[in-house]
C-alpha cells in the first residue's frame, strides 16, 4: 500500500493505532458491505486517530461514534464508508464537494484523498479550527473551511457534485439543491429524534430520493458559535 505523501507515514501510529489496526477496520468494513475499492482505500490509510483526543485514540478503530468534544461526534466509520461510497457511486465525474459539519476533519480527509476539492462548512469555530490543524499535518491542500451555518451550504462556490452532510435537520434545506448541479448527488440525515439517511439525485427533470436506512446523527442547528 502506497501512502498519499509521507505526512501520512509519520501518522500511522502503533499498537491499537497502528495500521494494522486500520486494516482489521477495513475488513469490518467489507463484512458489512462496503464494496468500494477506493473508498476503502482511503479508509484503509486515513488516521483516525489523529482525529481524536489522546483519551479516546486506543478506540480508534472501533466502528463507533466517539466524542469529539462541544457535544458533537465523530461519525461511524461505516456510516462514513457508505455515505461516500453512495456520493461516488455517479456516472457524472464527482470532483467538487460540499461538507456540512467538519466536525473533527475525519470524512473532510476522506473526502480529499477521493475528489478534486473539498468545501467543508462547521459552526462551531473551535472545531473547525481543529480540524484544519489537523488536515494540514495530513498535507491535504484541497481543502477550504468555513465557519458559517450550513443550512445555507455555500453560495459562493456553488454549484457542487455532491453534497454531503453529518448534521441531520428536520426537514432538506431547499438551499443545497439549489447549489447542486444537475446530475449531482447530496446524501444527509433527515429527522430530529428519529433519522432516515437519503440519497438525492438531482436530475433534469426533478430529485430522485432513495431511503438508505436508520442513523443517528447530531442536530443540524442554526447560526455559529465562537
Ligand atoms: N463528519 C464529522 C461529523 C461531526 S458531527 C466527523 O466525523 O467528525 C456533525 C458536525 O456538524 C458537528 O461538528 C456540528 O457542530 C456540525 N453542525 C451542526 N449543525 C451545523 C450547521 N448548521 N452548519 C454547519 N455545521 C453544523
Amino acid at each position: 500500500m502506497q501512502y498519499p505523501n509521507s505526512a501520512f507515514e509519520s501518522y500511522q501510529g502503533l499498537g491499537m493505532t497502528s495500521q494494522r489496526t486500520r486494516n482489521r477496520l477495513v475488513d469490518r468494513l467489507k463484512e458489512k458491505g462496503v464494496n468500494d475499492m477506493n473508498v476503502l482505500e482511503t479508509m484503509r490509510m486515513v488516521p483516525r486517530h489523529l482525529f481524536l483526543d489522546e483519551a479516546m485514540a486506543s478506540r480508534s478503530y472501533e466502528d463507533t461514534a466517539l466524542p469529539i468534544g462541544y457535544g458533537q461526534t465523530i461519525s461511524q466509520p461505516w456510516v462514513v464508508a457508505k455515505m461516500t461510497q453512495w456520493l461516488m457511486d455517479s456516472s457524472q465525474p464527482i470532483k467538487k464537494v460540499l461538507e456540512i459539519g467538519t466536525g473533527s476533519g475525519y470524512q473532510t480527509a476522506i473526502l480529499s484523498l477521493l475528489v478534486d476539492e473539498v468545501y467543508s462548512v462547521e459552526r462551531i469555530q473551535p472545531l473547525s479550527e481543529r480540524a484544519e490543524k489537523n488536515l494540514n499535518k495530513l498535507e491535504l491542500n484541497n481543502i477550504h473551511f468555513s465557519l458559517s451555518d450550513g443550512h445555507w451550504g455555500w453560495p459562493d462556490k456553488a454549484p457542487f457534485d455532491a453534497i454531503i452532510s453529518a448534521a441531520s435537520p428536520a426537514e432538506l434545506p431547499q438551499e443545497l439543491l439549489n447549489q447542486l448541479k444537475v446530475g449531482g448527488r447530496l446524501v444527509m440525515p433527515i429527522g430530529e429524534s428519529e433519522q432516515l439517511l437519503y440519497g438525492y439525485k438531482k436530475t433534469s427533470n426533478g430529485v430522485l430520493k432513495t431511503c438508505l436506512g436508520e442513523v443517528m446523527f447530531v442536530p443540524m442547528k442554526a447560526g455559529v458559535e465562537a
